[in-house]
């Protein structure tokens, strides 16, 4: 029987209730997270209490049910205050998007449900110390001991929330004579299975709160029904779902990031006044054209990403275009923004502890993040040219 009292809330209160979050409990722990590296436990209670952690679950599942364009304005709005919160979440979105994608009635009910009863925080698991920023092409060995049970062995790299999550989406390769060539697939891992190790605590140059940490995977003996689709799926994932999911997030963040920068150096130029002449900065026309410049680069960036969602939302094949671009072009921007906003702000900006600390320490990390930019351009290029993607 549908339940009629169950209304899901709609993409403007989910919004509404993520800047309320942000504005409070994200913003008194953002301290904690950026100078003690603390993983921001109460930022992620918060969401989930709010059910907003439910964000990409399906309705019938009880989740929000929503999209890549709610996705990328959360993480933006999470963004802003906070980096590290955003990454945080932006990973478990797109860690429970994934799992429901081909959601079994086992994975349903067991991952699921607690997700979108704020019960269960997830993460994506995929790249890898031997492959680096190629995090598609997995080393971590599945092995069939069974017809239903299975045997891991690999190492993780940079796992956001690990240590902390209650589930990993983790990727990896059969070894099985039979196995073809990229037979690569997904597996879902509770926490504390036996058999996982957790590398050193992270310490980021920025992100400070993100716990992203190598994982050993040391003979981790699992029933079948934590593979999520058939055998070989996982590239389909990387395509299908990791890929515009995470691109969104992380475009989201770093859009908020650089809308932070951006606010801070206007904020200076309203407020700065000189005792020799009187005058306010925000009167000095260099500093006004300069700071137009930098609303119009934050802005083009943020219709490019909200183009991108949207068009991903509604299926549009040239969709694929956009989200590629999206986070190799915030990642630019980003990095730009918060340098030239902090030569805006002047000496104060400088100083130990300023904001511009966090948030230059925080953008430098858009680049990186796999797919990196020079691989997103490339494979723009491809996909304009009609070749196959990963063509390596
Ligand atoms: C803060 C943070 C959080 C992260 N969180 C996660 C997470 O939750 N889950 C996860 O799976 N991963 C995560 N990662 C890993 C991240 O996505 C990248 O996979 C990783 O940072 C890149 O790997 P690497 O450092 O070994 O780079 P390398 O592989 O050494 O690459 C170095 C540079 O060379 C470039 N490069 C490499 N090969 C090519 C090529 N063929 N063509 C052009 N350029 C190339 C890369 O673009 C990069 O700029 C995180 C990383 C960071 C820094």
């Amino acid at each position: 029987m549908i339940d009629i009292t169950y209304r899901p809330m709609l993409e403007n209160d989910v919004l509404e209730k993520a800047r309320e979050l942000a504005r409070t409990i994200v913003a008194k722990e953002a301290n904690d997270v950026n100078t003690k590296a603390q993983w921001p436990l109460k930022s992620i209670k918060a969401l989930q209490e709010s059910g907003l952690a439910g964000l990409m679950v399906p309705a019938a599942y009880g989740g929000l049910g929503l999209g890549l364009s709610a996705l990328v304005k959360v993480c933006e709005i999470l963004g802003e205050v906070n980096a590290s919160v955003s990454m945080c979440f932006g990973m478990h979105c797109v860690g429970s998007a994934v799992i429901a994608a081909k959601a079994t009635g086992f994975q349903k009910e067991k991952y699921l449900r607690p997700i979108a009863e704020g019960r269960h925080i997830t993460t994506l698991a995929l790249s890898e110390p031997g492959t680096g920023a190629h995090f598609y092409y997995p080393q971590t060995q599945l092995f069939f001991t069974s017809q239903d049970r299975f045997l891991i062995n690999g190492r993780k790299s940079f796992v956001t929330n690990g240590g902390q999550a209650d589930s990993y989406v983790i990727s990896t390769a059969g070894v099985e004579p039979e196995a073809t060539a990229h037979q690569f697939s997904c597996i879902v891992l509770d926490k504390d299975t036996p058999g996982m190790h957790w590398e050193e605590p992270w310490n980021g140059l920025g992100m400070k709160g993100n716990s992203s940490r190598g994982l050993v995977l040391e003979n981790i003996e699992i029933p079948a029904t934590h593979l999520l689709g058939e055998q070989g799926d996982q590239l389909w994932y990387v395509f299908n779902i990791v890929a515009p999911y995470f691109l969104m997030a992380m475009a989201g963040t770093y859009l908020g990031v650089a809308q932070a920068g951006f606010s801070e150096a206007q904020q200076h130029l309203l407020k700065r006044s000189h005792t020799h002449s009187g005058a306010m900065l925000g009167q000095v026309p260099v500093l006004q054209h300069r700071l137009g410049t930098l609303w119009a680069k934050v802005e083009r960036t943020r219709r490019l990403i909200y183009h991108a969602a949207a068009g991903g939302d509604a299926a549009d094949p040239a969709a694929l275009y956009g989200i590629l671009s999206a986070k190799a072009e915030v990642a630019t921007c980003v990095v730009d923004v918060v340098n030239e906003a902090m030569t805006l702000t002047g000496g104060i900006a400088y100083r130990d502890n300023s904001k511009f600390e966090i948030l230059l320490h925080d953008a430098r990390a858009a680049h990186i993040m796999s797919p990196t930019t020079d691989l997103l351009y490339t494979w723009l290029g491809r996909a304009l040219l009609d070749q196959p993607i990963l063509s390596e």
